[in-house]
C-alpha cells in the first residue's frame, strides 16, 4: 500500500482526508511544516498533500526545503489550499507543486483523481529490495551455508503454504483465518531478511483482526506480489549456498 503524508494544521481537515484516503493508502499526518520535514526525512512517503496555510512555516516554504533535497526532488506534492483564485494553479505549479486541490473538499473523487494521476505517472521502477544480506550472513555464521540455504527453502515453502491458506480464508470471508495464516509469515520472513514480506504480513495480520475480510483482498495481493518479487533472488541464493562444499 502506498503511503501519503498529509501536512495540515486543521484537525477536521486532517480527519476528513484520512477518512477519504485510508481505504486505499497508508496515511501519515503532520500538523506543521517542522514536524513534516522531520517526519518525511524519517519515513519518506509516496506522495505529500501539503496545506499552503500553515503556522510558522507555510506550505510553499516546506516545499522549497523538501525540493532542496535530492531524494525529494521528484516526490509528488499536491498543494491543498482554500485560496482558490484565478491563476492559482499556475502559481503553485510554478512553485514546484505537482498539482493543486482546493478546500473545502466537497468532492472526494477530485482529490483521489489528483492523487492517482501522480502515483500512476511513470517513475523509475522501484528496485526490488534484495533480501537483506545481513540476515543471510547471520544465518551462515550461525550454522553454515547448508543451514542458511535450508532456512531459505523453509521460508519459501512455508510462505507458499500460508499464502494459499490466507487466500482460502479470504474467499471464505474468514478474517481470523487470514490473520492466523499471515501471523507466522512475519518471523519466517524476518529470518531471511525478506523485510517487505515481513512488513506486509504484519500489516495483513493487523488488518485482518480489525476489518471485514472482504476489504483484505488488496493486502493479500500485495503480500503475494512482494513474495513473488523476492522469491527468485532467494531461490538463486539458496542454490548457491547449498551447492557450496560444506
Ligand atoms: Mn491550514
Amino acid at each position: 500500500m502506498k503511503t501519503i503524508a498529509v501536512v495540515e494544521d486543521n484537525p477536521d481537515n486532517r480527519l476528513l482526508v484520512r477518512v477519504i484516503l485510508e481505504p486505499l493508502y497508508e496515511v501519515t499526518e503532520y500538523e506543521n511544516g517542522f514536524a513534516a520535514l522531520a517526519g518525511l526525512a524519517q519515513q519518506p512517503p509516496d506522495l505529500v498533500l501539503l496545506d499552503i496555510s500553515l503556522p510558522e512555516m507555510d506550505g510553499a516554504e516546506v516545499l522549497r526545503r523538501l525540493r532542496a533535497e535530492e531524494r525529494f526532488r521528484k516526490l509528488p506534492v499536491i498543494a491543498l489550499t482554500a485560496h482558490a483564485m484565478a491563476g492559482d494553479r499556475e502559481k503553485y505549479l510554478a512553485a514546484g507543486f505537482d498539482d493543486y486541490v482546493t478546500k473545502p473538499i466537497v468532492d472526494e473523487t477530485l482529490l483521489l483523481k489528483a492523487i492517482q494521476k501522480q502515483l500512476a505517472a511513470p517513475t523509475a521502477p522501484l528496485a526490488v529490495a534484495p533480501p537483506e544480506v545481513a540476515a543471510l550472513e547471520r544465518l551462515r555464521q550461525l550454522g553454515g551455508d547448508q543451514f542458511a540455504g535450508e532456512m531459505i527453502r523453509l521460508f519459501l515453502d512455508f510462505t507458499n503454504t500460508k499464502l494459499a491458506e490466507a487466500k482460502v480464508a479470504l474467499a471464505a470471508g474468514d478474517g481470523p483465518g487470514v490473520a492466523r495464516a499471515a501471523h507466522p509469515i512475519k518471523s519466517s520472513a524476518g529470518n531471511v531478511g525478506a523485510s517487505r514480506v515481513q512488513a506486509l504480513a504484519a500489516r495483513l495480520e493487523h488488518a485482518a483482526k480489525a476489518t471485514p475480510a472482504a476489504s483484505l483482498a488488496r493486502l493479500v495481493a500485495e503480500l503475494e506480489d512482494a513474495f513473488a518479487a523476492v522469491r527468485p533472488q532467494l531461490e538463486a541464493e539458496q542454490q548457491r549456498l547449498q551447492r557450496r562444499p560444506a
